[in-house]
């Protein structure tokens, strides 16, 4: 029986560490403050940035969350983006995903200064990851390395599949993967034997969003596996990627969901927020 890897435990952790740091900040007379910027009425993206508030409070951050209508232009929002970048009383900003079909995701990420790019999704950010220079990683991939490292196990020389290759999750986690060391494989829509490839996996981590994608036959007996997948299901609840009932008799270490991936992403988010603070204040790390 899998043993669980808690996301509420871990990113608890995170976020007193994370809340001290601020503490410690206060006492110097610099603050840190997040703004989160979302442009309509999607009930997913409004849960989530009320969690990205919740999770600053928690913190000792500031944080200010600027909503936008349906029918906002992207000069509108590219304009309020300029206007985060100039202001040096914001640390960090994001815009929530994703943006009304009229808008371009690519110009307006484009257009968040890299230095207060706490998602990590500018193109220099980016660069910076995949060559390996200091930059801030995005939540998701960098809270499920969090969550392995968490086992105690090494990741180096170990086999890692990544289902999902999109430019938030999958991607990254392989490349993240690879910079512990692991032999990353990257599978996607277009992969063929799928599930033979999976069963190779020292560890397996599922960014699809399909409901029980993942079932035990793909698992390797003792595999670490890490669920990204947030769907809701015909019960109106959330579930993950994997059919967590059964790979959990087969995996070694298992992330559940709700209360995984999901609180780790949001606290790699307040680390990421921190950081940006002591960048912007001259406290490198
Ligand atoms: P996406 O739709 O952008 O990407 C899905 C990926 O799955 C694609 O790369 C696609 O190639 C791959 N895929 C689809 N069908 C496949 C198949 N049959 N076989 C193999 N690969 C297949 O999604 P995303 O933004 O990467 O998100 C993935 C999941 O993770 C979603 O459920 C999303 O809600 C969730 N998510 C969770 C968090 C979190 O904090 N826990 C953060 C981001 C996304």
């Amino acid at each position: 029986m899998a043993m669980l890897i808690s996301g509420k435990e871990l990113a608890e952790k995170e976020k007193e560490k994370v809340a001290r740091e601020v503490e410690t900040l206060r006492g110097e007379g610099i603050r840190v403050k997040l703004v989160v910027i979302i442009v309509g009425d999607d009930p997913a993206s409004k849960t989530y940035v009320a969690g990205k508030a919740k999770d600053c409070a928690a913190c000792g951050i500031e944080s200010e969350v600027v909503r936008f209508p349906q029918q906002t232009t992207e000069e509108e929002l590219l304009e309020k983006v300029r206007a985060c970048n100039e202001d040096p009383t914001v640390n960090g900003l994001l815009v929530q995903l994703p943006l009304p079909k009229h808008i371009c995701e690519k110009n307006v990420i484009n257009a968040i200064a890299p230095e207060k790019d706490v998602d990590g999704f500018t193109p220099v950010n980016v660069g910076r990851m995949v060559i390996g220079e200091s930059c801030f990683l995005p939540c998701t991939p960098a809270g499920c390395i969090e969550m392995l490292q968490s086992t105690g196990l090494p990741i180096d020389g170990k086999k890692a599949v990544v289902i999902g290759r999109s430019n938030i999750v999958g991607k990254p986690m392989a490349l993240l993967l690879c910079a512990q060391n692991a032999t990353v494989t990257l599978c996607h829509s277009h992969t063929r034997d799928l599930a033979d490839i999976c069963r190779q996996a020292d560890i397996l981590v599922a960014a699809v969003g399909r409901e029980s994608f993942v079932t035990a036959d793909m698992v390797k007996e003792g595999a670490v596996v890490i669920d990204v997948g947030i769907n809701r299901g015909a019960d109106g609840k959330l579930h993950g990627d994997v059919d967590f009932s059964a790979v959990s008799e087969k995996a070694a270490f298992i992330t559940p969901v709700p209360g995984g991936v999901g609180l780790m992403t949001r606290a790699m988010l307040m680390r990421n927020t921190l950081e940006a603070a002591k960048r912007q204040s001259g406290r490198f790390e």
